[in-house]
């Protein structure tokens, strides 16, 4: 089956065209960072218009550089939330429009399935984790442990209890004068700095339960601030490898904890902050003392992208059940569950 999905959920405007869930032929991420940059943040109004700019000629150049054309699509996949709701409509009208017009089906799916199960895609069997596989989500809105059993079958453990991983990576840099978005210049700034040079706290650092809580934290490093004053050189350095430590600690700790407890030994980071270096070599380094196998996604598909839906848009719509209307609708708080699936068919 070959399908094209897209992802407008936020502040990237992506297309992508997937060959049987798997094999990625194309996949093309306009980046929104320049507009949202000098506010720190996205802006959610400048999002949408973004979007709708820039979505005709992402499909276009997705089609392009898989060298197929429209005629060719078997079926349509859009993120029909959780998101920005003004965000999430421009990529949902599209691929309406775009199955009405082909009269092919077109289906919206849960952008935390994408994440969960980006790791899927492209990589030799062997590669790939199997089933039941433990999978943290660690995103700008997100920091959720779940048990995953197969494509739509999910159980929740545990999730932040206030700020995301990502969302705690951004407000440090903010407060730190560093420039939107925040996670990766920390993760380059931490790369020379020691992990050890401040004691910063490991929230929530129970084996009870899979909870966390980031905005502690980050209060610590605004604390520390506001006493010592905006590091430079080194020491910026410094204060950025302790912060992204305590983070990672608590990530790696809560997710191998899980897959005890659950006798799972498979782990999967998704999520923009799976980028993170430290994250990826703290957790392997930890899970091979355990006889526990951890598996990331590349980096281009853990941040947001449309190719990521490429193994649950094949799943959905090869059940051919449930196509009757045109009632594909944005959910900005869409939980991650089996009723999920809004689907429509062509005329
Ligand atoms: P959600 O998926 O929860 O809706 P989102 O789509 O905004 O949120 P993603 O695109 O998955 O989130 O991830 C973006 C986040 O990842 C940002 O908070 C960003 O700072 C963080 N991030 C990206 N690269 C790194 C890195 N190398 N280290 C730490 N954080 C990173
Ligand atoms: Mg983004
Ligand atoms: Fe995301």
């Amino acid at each position: 089956m070959l399908v094209l999905t897209i992802e407008s959920s936020c502040d990237e405007t992506s297309a992508a065209v997937i060959r049987d869930g798997r094999a990625i032929l194309s996949n093309i991420i306009a980046s929104q960072i320049p507009v949202h940059q000098r506010y720190g943040g996205v802006v959610p109004e400048l999002a949408s218009r973004s979007h709708v700019v820039d979505i005709t000629g992402v499909i276009e150049e997705a089609l392009g550089t898989a060298g197929v054309e429209l005629k060719d699509i078997d079926g349509f996949a859009v993120t029909s939330g959780p998101g920005l709701v003004g965000s999430l409509l421009v990529g949902i009208e599209t691929a309406k429009a775009l199955g009405f017009a082909h009269d092919k089906p077109c289906i919206g799916v849960n952008h935390l399935e994408g994440h969960l199960t980006a790791v899927l895609l492209d990589l030799p069997e062997l590669e790939r984790p199997a089933f039941p596989y433990i999978g943290v989500i660690v995103s700008g809105g997100h920091t959720d442990v779940y048990v995953v059993r197969g494509l739509g079958e999910y159980e929740l453990l545990g999730r932040t209890r206030d700020d995301a991983a990502g969302e705690a990576f951004d407000k440090v840099a903010k407060l730190l004068g560093l420039p939107y978005p925040g996670g990766v210049v920390i993760d380059q700034l931490a790369s020379t700095g020691n992990p050890e040079a401040i004691e910063f706290p490991r929230p929530m650092w129970t084996r009870k339960h899979f909870d966390f809580s980031f905005s502690g934290l980050k209060t610590a490093v605004l604390q520390h601030v506001e006493a010592n004053g905006i590091p430079e050189g080194q020491a910026l350095s410094d204060l950025a490898a302790s912060f992204q430590a305590a983070v990672v600690d608590v990530l790696v700790m809560k997710a191998l904890e899980a897959c005890k407890k659950h006798k799972v030994p498979r782990l999967v980071f998704s999520g923009g902050v799976a980028c993170n270096s430290a994250l990826r070599r703290v957790s392997v380094e930890e899970a091979t003392k355990k006889g526990v196998s951890v598996y990331f996604a590349p980096p281009r598909l853990c941040t947001d992208n449309a190719a990521m839906l490429g193994p649950i848009a094949e799943h959905y719509l090869q059940d051919e059940t449930g196509f009757d209307a045109w009632d594909l609708e944005a959910d900005a708080n869409m939980p991650l569950g089996k009723s999920l699936r809004a689907k429509s068919k062509g005329r």
